[in-house]
């Protein structure tokens, strides 16, 4: 053998192995879900989440704070990511998946500690969340779409505690509606509802609108307000001289070559907007710009124009009014046109919006929130989305369950029981499975001030002697039947979050080697800094 040393890896690799990078890892994860601990709940606190160029967020949901906080360790960005994972899922519950896998992670440390291996452990965890999810299968509620009075309610748990509560019926009828009215075979696309802001007026100002709303004015003061009977154009083209892309001179020595020159010009933007009015349109939505001559010709037309539309909103009002995105001039005819029962500029505060109503397609709808500041108005429409989330959620599975920490604690009785009946060490695990699952309600009280250890006793005495929806109701700060307190949440919000949780808490146990990189050339690998301050 030759005494030359092996090189593996190039110098600015770092390289954490074993036990270090397991508990690093678990660390990491833990103090994620400790960060957010205290937003859970109705009595739960705001962030306030100041960006490098000042830009201040005030939010109570679990995802924005988390993806605010541009985190690197790369097994917190896994909590952070199943987090997102459960917003686009459901739309709520974000704080409590996280909540959940890191007192697995945590709970697991004490088995590590006993020297039980993380394969164990994880095999314990898969056992005992595929266990959740049979019993939530046995225990969740069946509803109908039809149950505007429990859907209502889950829209509202949604809202507890965040600024949209003190509208939370409005907001509630609002969300239920909207969402009723795209409910079609089973399926919901929340797309289909738009949601718009608009500064001025009150939060309890905010309305469902059937139609589209767009945050834009028309272009011109002279153009007519309303449009009855719209028959829409919608261009993805400027309705200008293009720039050219490279410089160009021109050499003009007459007066009469510059005017021969300008009315080149004008007759092309003649030619342009005579083609928009041949197709009998009279209201233009446009992606890009409007020139001022164009403008004019669009007024004296009567056609009622806005520029400067979003890509997203252009492919919302062709699905609403039916009409064709036209990508270039040859191409515009009446056959591409949409069509809208009235077509308006309406004034709030300061701002001009237009309103697109009576569209072809019933299924488009803009909520429209108002409120005093942007920082209200960001966090309602936050809360609204979660909302829209659980309802829509709860309409396709038909399945609901008690909140208030109440399905926890029926599960985590129900693992235990089940528990008995493993042998060995995977036991100890989904007992550690069901006290992470107790995590939740304990939470809740600590953060409305109450005594986490007396709440859990008697929710699990309750439970015990049969009242499987006894929950935490912070309304009153009771331990009652939550159901009929009406604190109610969709059942995929549990079966997401358990099963998230679970599947990364068991990633990162199985983990025992970080090997971290920056890249070429960059000494500095990523590695996480706390190596080693943990033991
Ligand atoms: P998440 O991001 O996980 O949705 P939230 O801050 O929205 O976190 O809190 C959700 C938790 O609050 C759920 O466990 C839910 O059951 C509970 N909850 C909601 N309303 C009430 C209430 N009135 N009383 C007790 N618990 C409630
Ligand atoms: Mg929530």
């Amino acid at each position: 053998m030759s005494d030359k040393p092996v090189v593996l890896m190039p110098e600015d690799i770092q390289r954490i192995m074993g036990k270090d990078a397991q508990r690093n890892n678990i660390l990491a994860a833990r103090m994620v879900a400790e960060m957010i601990k205290t937003t859970l709940g109705p009595k739960g606190m705001d962030k306030m989440l100041v960006s490098p160029t000042g830009d201040i967020i005030i939010t109570n949901d679990g995802v924005t704070i988390l993806e605010e906080m541009q985190i690197e360790h790369p097994a917190a960005k896994m909590m952070v990511d199943i987090a997102k994972t459960q917003d686009s899922e459901v739309g709520d519950g974000t704080t409590s998946v996280v909540m959940i896998a890191g007192k697995l992670l945590e709970n697991a440390e004490k088995l590590l500690d006993k020297k039980i291996h993380p394969t164990l452990i994880a095999k314990g965890y898969k056992i005992a969340a595929e266990k959740c999810q049979s019993i939530l299968n046995e225990i969740s509620l069946k509803i109908s779409p039809n149950d505007e009075g429990i859907l209502k309610h889950v829209a509202m748990t949604a809202m507890t505690g965040k600024s949209a509560e003190a509208s939370k019926e409005k907001f509630a009828d609002i969300v239920v509606n909207a969402v009723k009215q795209i409910y079609h075979d089973g399926k919901v696309d929340l797309n289909d509802i738009k949601i718009e802001k608009s500064k001025g007026e009150g939060i309890a100002d905010t309305e469902l609108i059937s139609g589209i709303v767009l945050d834009k004015e028309k272009v011109s003061g002279d153009m007519p307000v309303v449009i009855k009977d719209a028959k829409i154009v919608l261009v993805d083209f400027p309705l200008e001289l293009k720039n050219p892309e490279i410089d160009t001179k021109i050499s003009i020595s007459t007066p009469e070559q510059l005017q021969g020159f300008l009315n080149q010009e004008e007759r092309t933007i003649k030619e342009m907007i005579s083609k928009v009015k041949d197709t009998g349109a009279n209201v233009v939505f446009c992606q890009k710009g409007i020139d001022d001559f164009a403008q004019y010709l669009l007024s004296k037309a009567r056609v009622y124009a806005c520029r400067r539309v979003s890509r997203s909103d252009m492919e919302k009002l062709a699905k609403a009014t039916g009409g064709k995105i036209v990508s270039n001039l040859g191409e515009l005819s009446s056959s591409e046109l949409g069509s809208a029962e009235i077509v308006e500029e309406v004034k709030h505060g300061n701002d001009c919006l237009t309103y697109v109503k009576g569209c072809k397609n019933p299924k488009a709808l803009t909520i429209l929130i108002h409120g005093g500041t942007n920082h209200v108005i960001d966090e309602i429409e936050r809360a609204l989305r979660d909302s829209l989330g659980v309802v829509a959620s709860s309409i396709k599975t038909g399945l609901v369950v008690p909140g208030g920490g109440a399905i926890e604690i029926e599960l985590a009785r129900r693992l235990r029981h089940f528990g008995q009946s493993l042998t060995g060490r995977e036991q100890l695990a989904v007992e550690e499975f069901a006290s992470a699952l107790e995590f939740i309600p304990t939470t809740l009280a600590e953060n409305a001030g109450l005594d986490p250890i007396d709440i859990l006793t008697e929710l699990k005495a309750k439970h015990d002697s049969g009242e499987k929806n006894a929950g935490l109701n912070l309304f009153n700060n009771k331990i009652e039947n939550v159901l009929e307190a009406r604190i109610i949440e969709p059942y995929k919000i549990k079966t997401q979050a358990i099963n998230s949780a679970s599947e990364v808490a068991n990633m990162i146990l199985r983990i025992d080697d970080v090997i971290a990189s920056n890249g070429k050339g960059n000494s500095k690998a990523r590695m996480p800094s706390n190596i080693g301050e943990y033991d």
